[in-house]
């Protein structure tokens, strides 16, 4: 019965919610050097002021955390429900072209600007939900306390801080990611391997593996220079790859970019195979085609003369196989009913005459653990003879879908949407990562590209307006409402 209220509340203040948006979007809120007080520099400073301005303007009380973050509680009955969201942005970037990035402008029903969806517009979405409820005089049995943090897109540290000071509600929701909610954040294992390499001036042989920019991308191009092999030669093993994989391969005989250093002579006989692939986030690499992988392959597949190299480099390709996405060359491609498939892709691997190493980016299903995984691989590696950099695994969150918060949510989603829909696994973390009970839920919509984190990003104020119509209604359900 409180549907249709709440939605011309909305309705009548939508220009006002805008105009606290774009108040909100025209600071520059990127993180810079920390100043006295500042501990996220001036920007995330700003932008906090500016918050708690809208919220004294709203008749909230807010307090400021250091500049960290601030929160403000809604009744301050006892507490039920924190709602996270951050005032923080990345940098503006380069290539805006409807508007500059802090000079935030509505067309065809879209607000433009840097922080418009990630993650101004949503925090104001939360606000302008719980204004509703009071201004149409529903009293909430139990208490909503919105925190707004400074540091979300650099790590987080002012959600540690604030809550070092502030003990957690029993639920938690962060909008600041997409509907329905996320009820699943994979757990992550990012690990380095080693190896020293005894030098071979036996031929043919490989003399340099090059690839990979960021252990989170697919690598899309590698490179390796070959030693006492002709290009003739090598062009049959390279057409079967190509073949196989559907990566293509280019070989440069004389190698002038990569061993620039050698005299006339000493580059002769080598030959640069270059394979190209696609890239991919490291989240879903089965939406790419791994270079790397396919090079090493190609390189277990050459008649080259026995070395340490040459072997660890079989050894390499056995561990992370061309097209294995989920970890069964290590041992470890667990996959479980509630969150899928591990995913795991090897991003970064280099080899000279004396050493090799490699990065690879795994993110675990919530039944992968440090006994069933990091373990697994460990042991993988020492026997094969590489050192690891002993990392921890980064533990998975998780939120049962049978529980309290996630059922309402999604009850809330469908009543104002009416579309039922299931909730989502992530790779990677959102703001609620490792915060017990809390899920990511809104304001994003998959099937909209908003360019987060891009030029031209954008938030559709419909999205914000039903947005908070959600909000209001789950704030509602969480909290109880006093008859
Ligand atoms: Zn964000």
């Amino acid at each position: 019965m409180y549907k249709e209220k709440i939605r011309a509340y909305l309705d009548a203040h939508r220009e006002e919610m805008i105009e606290d948006i774009k108040a909100l979007v025209r600071i520059d809120s990127a993180r810079t050097e920390a100043k006295e007080g500042m501990p996220f520099g001036e920007g995330p400073a700003a932008a906090l002021a500016e918050g708690c301005r809208i919220l004294e303007k709203h008749g909230f009380a807010p307090v400021n955390y250091d500049n960290y973050a601030i929160d403000a509680r809604y009744n301050n009955k006892e507490l039920q429900l924190d709602v996270l969201a951050h005032l923080d942005v990345v940098p503006a970037g380069e290539g805006w072209t409807v508007t500059e990035p802090f000079e935030p402008v509505v067309i065809d029903g879209k607000i433009y600007g840097r922080g418009t969806c990630d993650d101004k517009g949503p925090a104001m979405a939360a606000v302008y939900a719980l204004l509703a409820i009071r201004d149409l005089g529903i009293e909430l049995k139990k208490d909503v306390r919105l925190i707004l943090g400074a540091d979300e897109e650099c790590g987080s540290s002012d959600i540690d801080y604030y809550f070092k000071k502030n003990s957690h509600a029993p639920m938690a929701i962060s909008p600041d990611a997409e509907f329905p909610l996320i009820f699943i954040e994979k757990g992550s294992l990012h690990t380095s391997f080693e190896a020293t390499l005894t030098p071979s001036e036996a031929l043919p042989k490989v003399v340099s593996v090059k690839s990979g920019l960021k252990v989170n991308v697919v690598p899309a191009k590698a490179e390796a220079v070959v030693k006492g092999m002709s290009v003739e030669k090598l062009v049959p093993y390279c057409q079967k790859l190509e073949k196989e994989l559907g990566v293509t391969v280019e070989l440069t005989a004389g190698s002038p970019e990569t061993e620039s250093s050698l005299a006339g002579a000493e580059k002769r006989g080598l030959v640069s195979v270059l394979v190209k692939g696609t890239s991919a986030h490291a989240a879903s690499p089965m939406d790419g085609n791994n270079a790397l992988t396919a090079l090493l392959q190609l390189i277990a597949s050459l008649p080259l003369a026995e070395s340490s190299s040459f072997e660890m480099l079989r050894k390499v390709s056995r561990l992370f196989p061309h097209g294995d996405y989920h970890g069964a060359g290590l041992g470890v491609n667990h996959e479980d009913e509630i969150s899928g498939k591990l995913t795991l892709t090897l991003d970064i691997f280099n080899m000279d005459e004396t050493k090799l190493g490699g990065l690879f980016d795994c993110r675990a299903c919530i039944s992968a653990n440090d006994e069933n995984t990091r373990q697994v691989v460990y042991r993988r590696f020492e026997e094969a003879g590489f050192t690891h950099d002993n990392r921890p695994m980064g533990k998975p969150h998780y939120v049962p879908k049978e529980s309290e918060l996630v059922r309402t949510l999604l009850e809330s989603y469908t009543k104002i949407t009416g579309r039922v829909e299931e909730p989502l696994a992530i790779g990677g973390g959102t703001y609620v990562h490792g915060i017990e009970n809390g899920v990511a839920c809104g304001c994003g919509d998959l099937n909209v590209d908003t360019h987060m984190h891009g030029p031209d990003e954008f938030v559709i104020v419909e999205q914000l307006l039903m947005s908070a119509e959600i909000f209001a209604d789950a704030f509602m359900k969480l909290c109880g409402v006093e008859e």
